[in-house]
This record gives C-alpha cells, sequence and structure tokens, in this order.
C-alpha cells in the first residue's frame, strides 16, 4: 500500500512546518490530490490515521480537496475539465489531446496550527 509512504511523507512535512511556525498541533490538514495522482482516498486516511499517532498531526481532521484533470485544447484555446478518464479529449469539440494541466497534485494546500496565539491557517508551498 504505497499510500501508507505516502501519508507518512506528508505527515512529516506537516510536523516541520509546524514546528516552524511555532504550533504545537495541526488541527485540520487541506490536501489537493488530482484524480491523476493514483490515491485512493480511503486508503490514504487509514494510512493517516496509522502515521499520525504520537505526532502534532494525531487529532487532525483530513480534508482532502479533489482536484479534476484539466486539459489543454488548441482547437479551443481552451483549458478543459475531462468529464472522466475514458478518454483524453476535448469535451467541448471531441479532438484527442494529452497536454494534461491539472490532476496530478499530491500536495499540502494548507495546515490550521493552534499553539501560541491563534489559531491559523498556515498556506504550504
Ligand atoms: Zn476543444
Amino acid at each position: 500500500m504505497h499510500e501508507l509512504s505516502i501519508a507518512a511523507s506528508i505527515v512529516e512535512q506537516a510536523t516541520e512546518h509546524c514546528r516552524r511556525a511555532g504550533g504545537t498541533r495541526v488541527t485540520t490538514i487541506r490536501l489537493r490530490i488530482g484524480r491523476l495522482a493514483g490515491i485512493h482516498p480511503a486508503a490514504l486516511r487509514f494510512g493517516f490515521d496509522l502515521v499520525a499517532a504520537d505526532t502534532p498531526l494525531a487529532d487532525a481532521t483530513l480534508a482532502i480537496v479533489d482536484v479534476p484533470v484539466r486539459v489543454w485544447c488548441p482547437a479551443c484555446s481552451a483549458e478543459v475539465e475531462l468529464p472522466g478518464l475514458q478518454r483524453f479529449a476535448c469535451p467541448g469539440c471531441g479532438l484527442p489531446t494529452g497536454e494534461i494541466r491539472a490532476g496530478r497534485e499530491l500536495e499540502i494546500e494548507s495546515l490550521t496550527l493552534e499553539g501560541h496565539g491563534q489559531p491559523a491557517q498556515e498556506p504550504v508551498r
């Protein structure tokens, strides 16, 4: 289950960010996961609960932001969202296109920290 090692690396990154920002615990972690990232959210949540124990993320809410696949269509000169992954073609004009602009994301969007001062939502980049 590769989600377990992904969860471990996410928890590690978030823990480091939390410490640097002076937080003592993470209450919410928001992840952006593209539909092409090959991640099963249920498996990731399971892995997250395992690896987050005894870290500042132990009771954190894991919010998953689903990122749809977007491709560039040269005929329409537009970035379009694919309705599914069966066909990589523009839903507007039908032109096949493999120019992926979004959908491979696997990143921490933000953390909500508790610590000294107010809970703060921290963008993570
Ligand atoms: Zn098109």
